[in-house]
């Protein structure tokens, strides 16, 4: 992972179908995944600023909150180890602590990359945005750089700004962008740099709507969050106001981790139609809700939809 160059550019790929053809629309796919094996998708552009910043402060250490199937947990263990910097994660559920078995994939890739696992019960993982406990934290390891769950905050959110250039420069027409969400930062980094490099009036103009899909069950509660990084960022960004965005909370399949059968049989059928691989627990759930969207009629003709595949591929066993 090279922190000093910007990530390659990854393919925006248009799909054919005649589901689209028939309803007029032009769909392509953003293979963000393909940004880095490990630190994938939206994880690398979350994490990448909050690494410089470590690594200025003269920090030796990340220290980060996940649960088992946490791909933020596996991407910072990953990128910590090539840069020569320790991990240490703390992971939602004490029960995994003296049992390896029913450790997922996610957990023991994090462990090969040396990452120091901490499991705490749920109560205490409550905690983990109170202030106290965080300066609790920090004294037990002064040498370490703490970043919230998800690798979600302001330079995360910043870290957007790249990607959204590189795809407004590939097809500055689009009318919907979908992505998976998990905290909401990924979506809130979105909105924030939806104008970004579209210097041409007429592109800017266009209505834009980023739709985020919640990944858990009653993502609402992510609402007020969200806004508040959007807030944030707005005070050194300005979106226009034909650009908007939406959080879909109806296609959590179940919730967090989990996936019914219709949803599998969806992922089958996508990953064979379109020969591109999904994640059951993030990218599958964009990619369903915009075809359901179009199908029940919600997507006018002539609408240029781009579907972000965030990565997530590590976790698919
Ligand atoms: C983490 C993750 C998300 C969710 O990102 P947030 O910024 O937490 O909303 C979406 N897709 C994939 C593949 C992820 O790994």
């Amino acid at each position: 992972m090279n922190l000093e160059q910007k990530a390659i550019t990854t393919p925006l790929v248009e799909l054919k179908s005649k589901l689209f053809d028939s309803h007029r629309v032009k769909v392509s796919i953003k293979l963000d995944y393909m940004n880095h094996p490990e630190v994938q998708g939206n994880k690398w552009h979350k994490l990448k600023l909050n690494l410089l910043k470590a690594i200025d402060d003269n920090k030796k250490t990340i220290l980060t909150f996940g649960g088992a199937y946490s791909n933020h947990i596996a991407a910072t263990a990953s990128a910590t180890q090539s840069l020569g910097l320790g991990s240490i994660g703390v992971i939602r559920g004490d029960e995994l602590a003296k049992n390896k078995t029913r450790w997922s994939s996610t957990l023991q890739q994090a462990e090969q990359n040396q990452m120091k696992l901490i499991f705490i019960d749920r109560q205490e993982y409550k905690k983990r945005n109170q202030p106290e406990y965080l300066r609790q934290l920090q004294k037990q390891y002064p040498e370490a750089s703490i970043i919230p769950e998800g690798g979600s905050n302001a330079l995360a959110i910043q870290g957007f700004q790249e990607l959204m250039a590189e795809i407004n420069e590939q097809q500055p027409t689009w009318t919907h962008l979908y992505t998976a969400v998990g905290t909401g930062g990924t979506l809130a980094g979105l909105y924030c740099f939806a104008n970004e490099g579209l210097n041409n009036d007429t592109n800017r103009h266009i209505n834009k709507t980023i739709y985020g899909v919640a990944a858990l069950k009653q993502g609402e509660y992510l609402v007020p969050q969200i806004e508040s990084w959007i807030t944030a960022c707005s005070l050194k960004q300005t979106v226009n106001n034909s650009t908007n965005w939406q959080l879909l909370t109806e296609y959590h399949d179940g919730g967090y981790a989990k996936q019914s059968t219709e949803g599998k049989n969806f992922q089958l059928n996508f990953e064979q139609e379109f020969e591109i691989p999904l994640d059951p627990i993030y990218t599958n759930k964009a990619f369903f809700a915009f075809f359901d969207q179009l199908k029940s009629g919600k997507i006018p003709p002539g609408s240029e939809i781009i579907l972000l595949h965030t990565g997530g591929l590590q976790g698919r066993h």
